[in-house]
């Protein structure tokens, strides 16, 4: 049944401000939600593109409650038209589920209460939906309009393609005549804008698009290099801070959340592979604040709504522009900071292209066609907001200042005449071929295509031999579509054509500043050889020297041997990463728990002071804690030493000789372990020569056993009585 066409407007725009007020309890309406509320009922169709976050769902759930009949909603996801029904359920509105989680009788009492009239909306899954009893019952009711929710599913150009999707203007034809729809979604390029509107035969719809600009959302990209380093400082600067890591995988969410939890982050793992209980766990502990970082696929985020998230981290590449502004598009909702963050590697890419091999091959071709865009995007060296905005079918004049790109940007270059020949080549192959071809004739190629089509005898053809190689064209050609000088053909998938502008460029060329994109493996390289440097240049000697000044006056205080407090390697991984807290100096090789809480404090106070005297950024938050176990010999030395086993026996037990036995228990013991070897020494060394030995590495400048040796002379003493008596020494005074 059509709606009655509603004339007196400010009367329903005071109507619908104070329903939205009584109901939902906001003071006004946000963007264009007005608008689309005031054309849905008028009963026209009506289609709507709007971001995540910026109020989709009111644009059909007021409608709903201002006209007579139920509302059905359609909508792919199952939990999330739950969560909406419980949302409306407390606003006091009467929406009901109809879907393959109810029993009958559930569904049998949904179908009364929704022909009766008193269900404002009814959420229904498209599968559900193309059921005869479905239709049946819907073609008694008095059904408003229809909402279609994720409307992009339509298009299988999108990245969400649902064949079922394909089939709802057939079954709202078979409902009744004339009835509305609005179609919303929250991702369309202008291709899949087209498809979905052709699908729904809704051509004469009012389009509502609201930008896809999220100022306040910083978007970054790096090379995928020393990852875990990289995160877990990025993470360490932002702390306390709420953030979702997406990683493709779920062994890699189980990996990554177990690398940030032993580096003392809140993080929490995600994913679909989880028992529910623990998955709605994690996502409580997240929106509650008992965790700071989620760690997840893709699946996570879709039925939740943090304002605060302040950081979103694409550990791998996404499959799509559409999924990455998605999943960034949950940063920042509160509209304050947001950063995005991508670590980006070709190898990604080919791997996400080998997922979609086994696919028909349509499917298979625009999987690539996603992810060419993907790489596109990383690896321009473009303002990231004017290539994003564009993608959606935006143009943004100017950079935006706030992203990777615009805040360092890349080496730029003239680009006159790049850019009349790259449209030249368009125009001359009649633009009928890919950005690929295109670079391939102007750089003077030769293949079975080129030479099919006649093209090695355009007069571009070779022109731009001398100026670049075919990333450079690609780049070139990519520059001319965010100028507008070419634009992407809808109807065939990676065919460009010229515009206007374009023809107007080729006509009156002009100065013009391109961009060159980024190489991430030679950025990378860069990186390696940087850190090499200093690698080399190793810790930071006027520290050092400053630690070991400091060790020499606090062992003389406590009658040690300086080496006992700290061995000098010690101190230089000090003098490098930088510890300020005895929780932190324990993480230094050679310093356990003991000894830090025996001799770390001033230590760690020296190089606090240091720190912020030079203003030095600590090392020590990307120093990476890997989350393997500690040795199993270890342990079981430890606890056989306990039992005060003979050494003989514990070198047999765990298959040592008695020489890789001793180099374990000293590690164990400059580690900072307590050993009490007593039992043994009784028997191997006698009391007067353990006493000088002692006495000897008290006093002595080294504890190394070739100078022992030396010192106390061979004839009285064997190396394994000085290694022996050392670890006594070590344990009693050091640790
Ligand atoms: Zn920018």
């Amino acid at each position: 049944m059509p709606l009655p066409v509603l004339e007196a407007t400010a009367e329903v725009a005071a109507d619908l401000k104070h329903k939205l007020k009584e109901v939902f309890g906001y003071g006004q309406f946000r963007g264009t939600q007005e608008a689309v509320i005031k054309n849905v009922l008028t009963g026209h169709n009506t289609f709507v593109i709007m971001p995540t976050g910026a109020g989709k769902s009111l644009c059909y759930q007021l409608p709903a409650l201002v006209v007579p009949g139920t509302a059905i909603v359609i909508s792919p996801l199952i939990a999330l038209m739950k969560n909406q029904v419980d949302q409306l359920g407390a606003f006091g509105v009467n929406a009901q589920v109809y879907n393959s989680t109810l029993t009958k009788s559930e569904m049998k009492r949904v179908q009364r209460d929704v022909v009766s009239g008193e269900v404002r909306l009814l959420y229904v899954a498209p599968e559900s939906l193309n059921k005869d009893e479905t239709i049946e019952f819907l073609q008694r009711s008095n059904i408003s309009f229809v909402a279609i929710d994720e409307a992009h599913c339509i298009s299988e150009w999108g990245h969400d393609f649902r064949p079922e999707y394909r089939r709802i203007r057939g079954i709202i034809d078979h409902l009744g005549p004339n009835i509305p729809i609005i179609a919303l979604t929250a991702t369309a390029t202008p291709k899949v804008q087209l498809d979905i509107q052709k699908n729904l035969h809704m051509d004469d719809a009012s389009v509502f698009k609201t930008s896809f600009n999220r100022t306040n959302l910083y978007y970054e990209v790096r090379a995928k290099h020393n990852t875990k380093k990289q995160l877990i400082q990025y993470i360490k600067q932002r702390k306390g801070k709420a953030g979702i890591i997406y990683c493709l995988s779920r062994k890699k969410v189980e990996e990554i959340a177990e690398l940030l939890r032993v580096n003392d982050i809140r993080a929490r793992p995600y994913h679909a592979g989880l028992d529910q209980q623990v998955r709605i766990d994690n996502q409580d502990a997240f929106l509650n604040e008992d965790c700071d970082v989620i760690v997840a696929t893709i699946a996570f985020g879709m039925g939740i709504d943090k304002p605060d998230v302040r950081f979103v981290v694409h550990y791998d590449a996404p499959k799509s522009i559409e999924g990455y502004y998605q999943e960034t598009g949950r940063g920042g909702r509160d509209g304050l900071e947001g950063d995005c963050l991508m670590f980006y590697s070709y190898d990604d890419i080919l791997k996400l292209e080998k997922f979609s091999k086994d696919k028909p091959v349509t499917e298979r071709d625009n999987a690539r066609q996603l992810l060419q865009e993907m790489t596109n995007y990383a690896e321009s060296a473009v303002c990231r907001r004017r290539q994003l905005l564009h993608y959606f079918g935006e143009n943004l004049d100017t950079d935006c200042g706030f992203c990777d790109n615009c805040r360092h940007p890349k080496e730029r270059f003239e680009g006159e005449e790049a850019v009349g020949l790259a449209l030249r080549a368009v125009v001359q192959t009649e633009a009928r071929f890919n950005l690929d071809h295109i670079g391939q004739v102007l750089m003077g190629l030769t293949n079975p295509h080129i030479e099919s089509y006649g093209h090695n005898g355009l007069p571009v053809y070779a022109q731009g031999k001398e100026l670049g190689d075919a990333q450079f064209w690609h780049s070139v050609l990519r520059q001319c579509l965010l100028n507008d000088f070419l634009e992407k053909d809808i109807d065939s998938i990676g065919l460009v054509r010229i515009t206007d502008r374009g023809i107007d460029f080729i006509e009156n060329p002009r100065s013009i500043t391109l961009t060159k994109d980024h190489n991430f493996e030679e950025e990378q390289k860069a990186d390696e050889e940087k850190e090499e440097v200093q690698h080399a240049a190793g810790h930071d000697e006027v520290l050092f020297s400053q630690l070991k000044e400091l060790r020499r006056q606090v062992a003389k205080q406590k009658n040690l041997p300086p080496y006992v407090l700290f061995q000098d390697p010690s101190l230089k991984e000090m003098a490098t990463t930088y510890p300020t807290t005895l929780h932190d100096l324990t993480h230094v090789s050679g310093v356990g728990q003991g000894k830090a809480q025996k001799f770390g404090a001033p230590f760690v106070a020296a190089i606090k002071k240091y720190v912020e005297d030079n203003d030095i950024v600590t090392a020590e938050d990307v120093v990476v804690k890997s989350a393997v176990n500690r040795s199993k010999n270890k342990i079981f030395i430890i606890q056989q030493i306990d039992k005060k086993m003979m050494l003989e026996d514990i070198a047999q037990a765990r298959g040592l000789d008695m020489r890789e036995l001793m180099e374990e228990i000293e590690h164990i013991c400059y580690s900072g372990t307590r050993l009490n070897l007593d039992y043994y020494l009784e028997d191997m060394v006698d009391e007067d020569k353990q006493e000088e030995i002692y006495d000897y590495f008290m006093n002595a400048s080294t504890d190394n056993i070739a100078v022992a040796l030396k010192d106390l002379g061979t004839d009285d003493f064997t190396e394994e009585e000085l290694r022996l008596v050392r670890i006594k020494f070590i344990s009693e005074v050091a640790n």
